[in-house]
């Protein structure tokens, strides 16, 4: 195990900050060897305030990582046609290697026709159709975040995941398949469950590795997790605490599972901050492949 599990929790928040200054790291030595510096666009569309957070808090990370950071506040009328012009500029920029349209988008706007209007080699959020092909088929490619984050965090506890069974709760796009595509590459036996299979413990029982990707709070309780399981959350729910203030919890009854799991990951502070970290890492490749150099070695085994 490394040093980011202590006491059998792993601590996504520690591992998110050694990412970052490895990112850093590696800016500095673009800079210096190519004279480029990797820039980031994050669009957001409207005022949902958890996506504002959201988004400040990506301009912050990408600044501070030294990375340039261009953010776009449109209203909440913008029209499909003047989002789609806006990232065909993007996509046009020499100084933009990832774009980012935040999600949700108003209703009159249709997601997968924006997300498919970005150029795939800048679609750090992996989200493109290309990019999920290129993942489904072993193509180099940019993989989606927060799945890249999951399996960083599973190796702090084993670094090796060979021949180790993996369930996945949650099927989306966006973490459910990618991370069992990524999970398979690296040699687990990957089995996906989902609102419709039998028998939801049994089959959370196997897992070596078990992840929950659903949004429910506590919906995997203590006795699901197999004796010594790797346990990844990547649920976010806002409940109610007792005192009556809201407060986040994962799909995992955190205090149960910890028992029986050998490293399980809290909420918050578990997958969460991983999310942005492997945005920067993203970046940081769309970035070197756009201007044909390596990504640096300071960044091996991210
Ligand atoms: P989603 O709603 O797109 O997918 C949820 C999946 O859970 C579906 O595939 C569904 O089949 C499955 N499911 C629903 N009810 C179930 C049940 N009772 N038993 C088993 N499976 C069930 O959600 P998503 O976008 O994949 O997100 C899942 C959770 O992860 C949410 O809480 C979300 O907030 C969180 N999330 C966190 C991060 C992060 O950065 N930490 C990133 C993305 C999503």
């Amino acid at each position: 195990m490394s040093d980011i599990v202590q006491d059998g929790i792993i601590d996504g928040k520690a591992l998110a900050a050694r990412v970052q200054e490895k990112v850093s790291a590696a800016v500095a030595e673009l800079k210096a060897r190519h004279g480029f510096v990797p820039g980031l666009a994050v669009v957001l569309v409207g005022e949902d305030p958890a996506s504002r957070v959201y988004v400040r808090n990506k301009g912050r990370r990408t600044t501070e990582a030294g990375m340039k950071s261009f953010e776009y506040q449109l209203p909440a009328d913008t029209t499909e046609e003047q989002l789609l012009a806006r990232i065909a500029e993007l996509n046009a920029s020499r100084e933009v290697h990832g774009i980012l349209v935040q999600l949700p988008l108003p209703k009159h706007i249709d997601a997968a026709k924006v997300i498919d209007a970005i150029d795939p080699d800048k679609d750090v959020d992996g989200f493109h159709v290309i990019n999920a092909g290129r993942l489904a088929v072993g193509k180099p490619g940019l993989v989606p975040c927060t799945p890249l984050g999951c399996v960083l965090l599973a190796k702090q506890a084993r670094a090796d995941l060979s021949g180790l069974e993996a369930v996945i709760i949650g099927r989306s796009n966006i973490v459910g398949k990618p991370l069992a595509q990524l999970l398979l590459n690296e040699n687990c036996t990957v089995i996906i469950a989902h609102s419709r299979t039998r028998d939801l413990p049994a089959v959370a029982r196997r897992a070596d590795v078990l992840v929950a990707a659903v949004g429910r709070p506590g919906l995997v309780k203590g006795d699901w997790v197999k004796e010594g399981a790797i346990v990844i959350d990547v649920g976010i729910n806002r409940v109610e605490g007792d005192d009556g203030k809201a407060r986040l919890v994962g799909d995992v009854a955190f205090a149960e599972a910890r028992q029986r799991a050998a490293a399980i990951t809290p909420v918050p502070g578990g997958v969460g901050p991983m999310t942005i970290a492997m945005l920067l890492v993203n970046t940081m490749r769309a970035a070197c492949a756009q201007h044909d150099v390596m990504v640096p070695e300071v960044l091996a085994g991210i």
